[in-house]
């Protein structure tokens, strides 16, 4: 119990933090395009990569699951329940791991500070927490959705395999949050934004 508190306490701050954060983005808004993009230049420089299964379980834990008939999965046990929230953030609801819950806060906040909301929406079946196998096929291994660590952003104008990219702005915005683009897959996913580091 006493951990839980703590736990809640510690998120509290965190959020309160990403406000803070907020308003800075927001009054710095008037900032040059140009300034934006010699900072994001300088960022897009550095290199992330994705962790393989074995970190994200030791990370955000491991379930057991049994299978359903279209390619997704029931995650059994009290998994779900333990580590998925919903989180809100203007007009964008989100279904999410709790520990990177305050990251895409972060994320979405800064998209709306710099008036990029319209690049971003989960019509079309995107969206974060969604348990199932990578591209619904039960031959290949579980998908990061599965654990609510990923997100797919306007899938119907960004297809699996497509060269079509997003804003870039947006993609700096996520990468600077913690997020590893899907359109640098070495089979592009460009609807994709995969979680790779801590940041906050
Ligand atoms: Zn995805």
């Amino acid at each position: 119990m006493e951990k839980l508190i703590q736990e809640e306490k510690k998120m509290r701050s965190v959020l309160e933090n990403i406000r803070h954060r907020f308003q800075e983005i927001r009054d710095q808004h008037n900032m040059l395009t140009e300034d934006i993009e010699i900072i994001y230049s300088q960022l897009e420089k550095k290199k992330f990569r994705t962790l393989p299964l074995i970190k994200i379980e030791q990370i955000f834990g491991k379930f057991e699951y049994t299978e359903k008939s279209n390619g997704g999965i029931n995650i059994l046990n009290n998994w779900q329940n333990d580590n998925i929230i919903i989180l809100k953030v203007n007009d964008l609801t989100v279904w999410c791991h709790k520990l990177i819950a305050p990251q895409l806060a972060g994320a979405f906040s800064e998209i709306y500070a710099r008036g990029l909301q319209g690049e971003v929406n989960f019509e079309g079946g995107g969206g974060c927490f969604v348990p199932r196998h990578k591209c619904w096929d039960p031959k290949r291994g579980l998908s990061f959705h599965s654990w609510g660590i990923t997100l797919d952003i306007r899938p119907r104008e960004f297809p699996y395999g497509s060269s079509a990219r997003q804003n870039p702005y947006v993609v700096s915005i996520f990468r600077k949050w913690g997020f590893f683009y899907g359109g640098d897959f070495r089979t592009p996913d460009p609807m994709h934004y995969e979680w790779c580091r801590f940041v906050i």
